[in-house]
């Protein structure tokens, strides 16, 4: 009997993930999708996926903050930005003797993104050495995409995890 229920509930699982179209891609909703059905297995499944590309999209954060050009503030930011379609695009800050026209490494990484015919997104780590939010232009800007995106914000201390519409309650609309 209980071999029976296990395979029920995954057959069960396994239908809501295949009825799901972007079940990949959209994969936080289907978190939460998934532990309704009270599916560990599969949940566990997806769980990873989620480790997985938070480290990447950390790991690849870190990496282009490198490049990041900051003579003025020596303060090196990268970011990266996780497509719908599991592409990934990564920017750096760079910074101007004219201080305004300096760029966040968060709009570099979603500029490129766009320019390559991106417009979904599912999650952006942000990397700094000592931990440092989304300015709120960055944040407005990454809203004009995503109304509920993952952000990683990841220094050398630690990582931690919020949703876009947390640290933007209510965008500038038109
Ligand atoms: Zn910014």
């Amino acid at each position: 009997m209980k071999g029976s229920l296990l395979l029920q509930r995954s057959l069960f699982a396994i239908v809501s993930l295949l009825s799901h179209k972007d079940y990949i891609c959209e994969k936080y909703n289907s978190i939460r999708r998934i532990r309704n059905t009270k599916c560990l297995i599969f949940a566990k499944f997806v769980l990873n996926l989620k480790t997985m590309d938070m480290k990447k999209l950390i790991h690849l954060a870190k990496k282009v903050s490198e490049n990041a050009y900051a003579p003025y503030s020596k303060l090196k930011v990268g970011a990266a930005i996780l497509t719908k379609t599991g592409k990934i695009f990564s920017g750096c800050n760079v910074e101007n003797a004219s201080y305004s026209l300096t760029i966040c490494a968060e709009r570099n990484a979603l500029f490129s993104a766009v320019a390559s015919g991106e417009r979904d997104f599912v999650a952006l780590a942000l990397y700094s050495e000592d931990k440092m939010l989304p300015c709120g232009a960055c944040l407005q800007v990454l809203s004009e995409f995503s109304d509920d995106m993952t952000i990683f914000v990841a220094w050398d201390g630690g990582v931690e995890e919020y949703r876009l519409s947390e640290l933007l309650p209510k965008r500038f609309p038109l």
